[in-house]
């Protein structure tokens, strides 16, 4: 992951003209931390990594997964920044992690890891530092407990400190869904931009990020597929039928629809193409047998370097993760203010301005796509890079 991190900052630094200082300044980790957790017998590695800082305080997710690692930890810190950024977000890039399997860990356990964690980085950590947030395996609960681990040591109380919380303790209502409802307003500006209609849309992924879309979308979903395969028809999916049948059996494969792999998912005769599962689905491998016109990148990373240059020279156009996922992050911004404020925004209000500064993302990149003969994805690099550099500028530091 690493090296596609270091491989699109060379492509990068080359199409922005960027000299030796600028480079370094994108490629350098502002903190890297690291811990061992002790429960019981067993010790977990952990990480919490601070990419840049110049923007504002660190802001990224926490990751439980048996394989992470410090090199996964530093991309996606450094994709935050970059997130962060295009956003207009007053945020620097984070990204945090532990190794370990949750689903073998007791909750109790789950609970004295999640309390370790913010001990071992509580002293870097804070809504003006670092604030984390969910990510693959984390969600409100242990949101919670961090924060009440974070509020003892410091005997003091700062909700800010970590978003995606439950609406008891600071977070808000949006945040549930947000990642998928700020793709589906961009999907929906773009729509209006190039005249898509009548589109036959399929998605790799049936989780949260999936599934809301896909209530979102609601019509014209002709596929779907989770890790143990898919299902395809042309005639449309009910997707509220789809969900109860893959909570009641544990699979979307159980609807009754044709079964087909991810592999050949990816490859239907379609017009739209979600990726909202793992990284690295789309390589130079099966990028030519791509026949989605338009492909939302609700996934961080589902799309190689090498498959972006073939995808662009078929004129397929992919809204990249940075842009797609951003609602994630953005609805995170709206309860950070909420905590530092001390107030307790309408949830009209919080809609309002979400729906505002998604639009305005959108058109910020479009129209440097549009400007430019690269991928929106570049465009969408070019402005992160240039608002990060422009603060270590006006800081000094270049
Ligand atoms: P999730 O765990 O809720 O869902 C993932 C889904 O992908 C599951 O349905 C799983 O069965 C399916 N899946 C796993 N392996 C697969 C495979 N080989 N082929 C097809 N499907 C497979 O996770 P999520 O929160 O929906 O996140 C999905 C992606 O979106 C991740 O890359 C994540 O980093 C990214 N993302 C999520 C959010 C968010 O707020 N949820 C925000 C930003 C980015």
């Amino acid at each position: 992951m690493l090296t596609i991190t270091k491989s699109m900052i060379e492509k990068i630094s080359k199409i922005m003209d960027l000299d030796k200082k600028e480079k370094e300044i994108l490629s350098k980790y502002f903190k890297i931390q690291k811990a061992n957790l002790k429960i019981k017998k067993h010790s977990y590695k952990a990480f919490r990594i601070i990419h840049n800082n110049s923007l504002g305080p660190g802001k990224g997710g926490i990751r439980y997964h048996p394989n992470v690692s410090e090199d996964e930890v530093k991309s996606l810190s450094f994709w935050m920044s970059l997130k962060n950024s295009l956003a207009g977000l007053p945020f620097g890039g984070a990204k945090g992690g532990i190794i370990v399997d949750p689903k073998k860990l007791s909750q109790d356990e789950l609970q004295e890891l999640s309390r370790k964690y913010v001990r071992a980085f509580h002293k870097h950590m804070g809504q003006d530092k670092d604030v984390p947030a969910p990510d693959v395996y984390t969600n409100p609960q242990i949101m919670s407990w961090m924060l009440d681990e974070f509020e003892k040591i410091n005997d003091k109380k700062e909700p800010g400190f970590i978003t995606g919380k439950p609406v008891e303790l600071g977070g808000i209502r949006l945040r549930n869904d947000s990642t998928s409802k700020g793709g589906f307003i961009i999907f929906n500006e773009l729509a209006k931009k190039e005249n898509i209609k009548n589109s036959r849309i399929a998605i790799q992924g049936f989780g949260n990020a999936g599934y809301f879309m896909a209530k979102h979308l609601s019509k014209n979903i002709v596929a779907v597929s989770d890790s143990s395969g898919g299902i395809y028809d042309p005639k449309g999916l009910n997707i509220d039928k789809v969900k109860n049948i893959k909570d009641e059996k544990g699979s979307v494969q159980n609807y009754s629809a044709k079964k087909i792999s991810n592999k050949e998912l990816l490859e239907l005769d379609i017009d739209i193409l979600v990726l909202a599962a793992l990284e690295n689905q789309i390589t130079k491998e099966n990028a030519s047998r791509i026949k989605a016109g338009y492909i939302i990148e609700l996934a961080n990373g589902p799309i190689s370097n090498d498959a972006d240059g073939i995808l662009f020279k078929k004129k397929i156009t992919v809204i990249p993760d940075i842009l797609a996922n951003s609602g994630g992050v953005v609805g995170s911004y709206f309860e950070w203010l909420q905590n530092k404020t001390g107030t307790g925004f309408e949830d009209s209000y919080i809609e309002r301005m979400f729906d505002q500064k998604m639009k305005e993302t959108f058109n910020k990149v479009y129209n440097e796509y549009k400007n430019s003969k690269h991928d929106m994805r570049t465009a969408a690099y070019v402005i992160a890079i240039r608002r990060i550099l422009d603060a270590e500028r006006l800081r000094g530091r270049i």
